[in-house]
C-alpha cells in the first residue's frame, strides 16, 4: 500500500530523526529546515528539499511540525495558512496546553486540520516501542493520521481539547523535573563525606525504584477525598521534613528545594489539619 506522503517542518534533533524515520520507512518525506544546510543529508538519502514551508507542504497532506517553541510555529505556519487549508497539521513542538489551544484555533479559522502532540521521548528513541507519543485534538484526524503516527511509536489519543496531550506532557515532565532535583538533593548531601555522584545515584535509584509502587497509594487517599485513613499524617510528615532540612543545613548543604513542601505542611497544620493524611497538600496546589 502506498503510505501517504508527509512533511517534516524543522530539521533540529527531533526533526531530524522523525524525517529519517519516515523516509526509512518508505514515506514520500519532503523537508524543510530555517538553516537550509541542515535539509541535505536528508536530500542525499532521499528526501525532497524544499526551500521554503510554502513550497514543502505542498504534495503533502500531512505536516509534522517539529520546530523549536510556540513562537516559532505561528512566526512560520501563519505565512502558510492558505497553502495549509485542508491538510492535517500535527504539531509535535512543545508549548503549553493554552498555546495548543491557541494554535488549534487559528487552524480551525484557516480551515487547517489540527492535531496537538507531545513527544516522549528523545530522539533515538523514535520508531522504537519503547518512544510514546501523545495526541489531541481532532479524533478523525487522528485516525486518519494514525499509520504515519504509529511509524513514530507508541501513538495515544488524550481526547478532543487540543491542550489534553500538552498538559499530559507538562504533568509528567514536572513530575520528572521534581524527581531529578531529589537525586541532586541527595548527591549534594552525600557529597559532603566524598561519596560520589555516580554511587548516590545508584543508591537513590535503588530506592526510589522500591518506593515508586507507593504513589498509587496516594492517589487512593487523594481520590478518596476524606484524608482521614490514618495513614501518615501531616503533623507527622512536617516532623520528617524538618529532618531532612536540618540535616541537610548541618552538612553545609542548603534546603531550599525541601522548604517548599515544609511551607505547604505548615500551611495545613495552620488551618487545623495536622492529623489529616499528608497528601491532602494538593489542595494547597490550587492558585486561589
Ligand atoms: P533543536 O534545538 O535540535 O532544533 C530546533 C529546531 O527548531 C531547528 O530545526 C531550528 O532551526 C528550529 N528553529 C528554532 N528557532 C526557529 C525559528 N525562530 N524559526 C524557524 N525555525 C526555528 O530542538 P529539537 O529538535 O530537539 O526539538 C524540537 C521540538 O521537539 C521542541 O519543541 C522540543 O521541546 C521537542 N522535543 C524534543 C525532545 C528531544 O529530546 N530533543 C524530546 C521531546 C520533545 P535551525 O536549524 O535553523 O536552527
Amino acid at each position: 500500500m502506498t503510505k501517504p506522503a508527509t512533511t517534516v517542518l524543522g530539521l533540529g534533533a527531533m526533526g531530524s530523526a522523525i524525517a529519517t524515520r519516515l523516509r526509512e520507512t518508505g514515506h514520500d518525506t519532503t523537508v524543510w529546515n530555517r538553516t537550509a544546510a541542515k535539509t541535505e543529508p536528508h536530500a542525499a538519502a532521499g528526501a525532497k528539499a524544499a526551500a521554503t514551508v510554502t513550497e514543502a507542504v505542498n504534495g503533502s497532506d500531512t505536516v509534522l511540525v517539529v520546530l523549536l517553541d510556540h513562537a516559532s510555529v505561528r512566526e512560520h505556519l501563519e505565512p502558510a495558512a492558505a497553502e495549509l487549508a485542508g491538510k492535517t497539521v500535527v504539531n509535535l513542538v512543545t508549548t503549553t496546553p493554552n498555546q495548543a489551544r491557541e494554535t488549534a484555533a487559528w487552524a480551525s479559522e484557516h480551515r487547517i486540520t489540527y492535531l496537538d502532540g507531545a513527544i516522549m521521548a528523545v530522539p533515538e528513541m523514535i520508531g522504537q516501542p519503547d518512544a510514546r507519543l501523545l495526541y489531541a485534538g481532532d479524533e478523525h484526524a487522528y485516525d486518519t493520521a494514525r499509520p504515519v503516527l504509529e511509524t513514530l511509536g507508541a501513538a495515544e489519543y488524550t481526547g478532543e481539547d487540543p491542550g489534553l496531550a500538552s498538559l499530559k506532557d507538562m504533568a509528567l515532565l514536572s513530575a520528572m523535573d521534581l524527581m531529578f532535583l531529589g537525586y541532586l538533593q541527595a548527591i549534594a548531601m552525600m557529597r559532603t563525606v566524598g561519596t560520589s555522584a555516580a554511587e548516590t545515584a545508584a543508591e537513590t535509584e535503588r530506592w526510589l525504584t522500591a518506593m515508586l509502587p507507593h504513589g498509587k497509594g496516594l492517589a487512593a487517599i487523594i481520590d478518596g477525598g476524606t484524608y482521614d485513613t490514618g495513614g501518615q499524617s501531616v503533623d507527622f510528615d512536617r516532623f520528617g521534613i524538618a529532618s531532612l532540612i536540618t540535616a541537610s543545613r548541618e552538612q553545609g548543604i542548603r534546603a531550599d528545594l525541601l522548604e517548599p513542601h515544609r511551607r505547604l505542611l505548615d500551611d495545613l497544620a495552620a488551618t487545623g489539619h495536622g492529623d489529616s493524611d499528608w497528601p491532602r497538600i494538593i489542595d494547597q496546589l490550587t492558585i486561589r
